[in-house]
């Protein structure tokens, strides 16, 4: 049987509510299929509402950065599959679907981009596309807007799951960290300090190969998160109490 939560805050919107869903942290979708059968998947209480606004915001983010993984990773074993059938219009069943199908096309085309002709801040530039497709190497752009809200999700959840803490925005808040430049070339100082530090005083925690954690609490109660998808996309953020600092 499967237990809900009960008499609890939801993590999100931080409102108390007699049941609520559960919300998968790492969305449930998102896991590859060489996820261990018996691994966890990681669940948080969330609202109705929180459960179902999210659920598009994981939706918008998945379509953009599943169909930039490879294929050969392990760590992303069938996901670029998954993602080509959003968009594959000779996968439909059905009419209805064939439609959705080249919707979703239609949508993502303004964000693709030829390799050479990438914008210089999109998130995506080093994560190509299968070449073998369109026979030209293709990156996606994603909006700093769409990752940070997927990523607060994933620290709020995370942050519940490792600490049983709330993020309440008056005293605790979240700080998304931008690294300046892709994750292929030399990381610039900052990151290079915080992977100092975790690799000397961080935890680390996995849900399967698809999601590497890295996370370190110091004195102040400041949490950091280094997150990995599919051996990928890097999700690098800082929880702290707004009372220690100034900004
Ligand atoms: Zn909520």
């Amino acid at each position: 049987m499967t237990k809900k939560f009960s008499n609890q805050y939801c993590i999100y919107c931080l409102k108390y509510f007699d049941d609520l869903t559960k919300d998968h942290i790492f969305p449930e979708s998102w896991y590859p299929n060489s996820t261990p059968n018996n691994k966890e998947k990681w669940v948080a209480p969330a609202c109705f509402d929180c459960n179902n606004k999210l659920g598009k915001i994981e939706e918008e983010t998945y379509k953009k950065l599943a169909i930039s993984v490879t294929k050969n990773d392990i760590a992303a074993s069938g996901v670029s599959e998954k993602a080509s059938r959003l968009y594959n219009p000779n996968t439909a069943k059905d009419k209805k679907s064939k439609t959705r199908k080249i919707s979703n096309i239609k949508k993502i085309i303004p964000d693709v981009y030829p390799a050479d002709k990438i914008p210089i801040n999109a998130f995506m530039k080093n994560c190509g596309l299968k070449e073998n497709e369109l026979n030209q190497k293709l990156a996606v752009n994603i909006s700093f807007e769409l990752l940070d809200s997927f990523a607060e999700k994933i620290i709020r959840g995370l942050e519940f799951k490792f600490r049983d803490k709330l993020i309440n925005q008056e005293h605790r808040k979240i700080d998304i960290i931008h690294p300046p430049i892709g994750i292929d070339q030399i990381a610039p100082n900052e990151i290079k300090e915080l992977n100092n530090i975790l690799n000397q005083d961080g935890a680390k925690a996995d849900c399967g190969p698809g999601f590497k954690i890295r996370y370190v609490v110091d004195i102040y109660n400041t949490s950091l998160y280094h997150i990995i998808i599919w051996g990928k996309i890097e999700i690098w953020g800082n929880v702290y109490n707004t009372s220690l600092r100034t900004k």
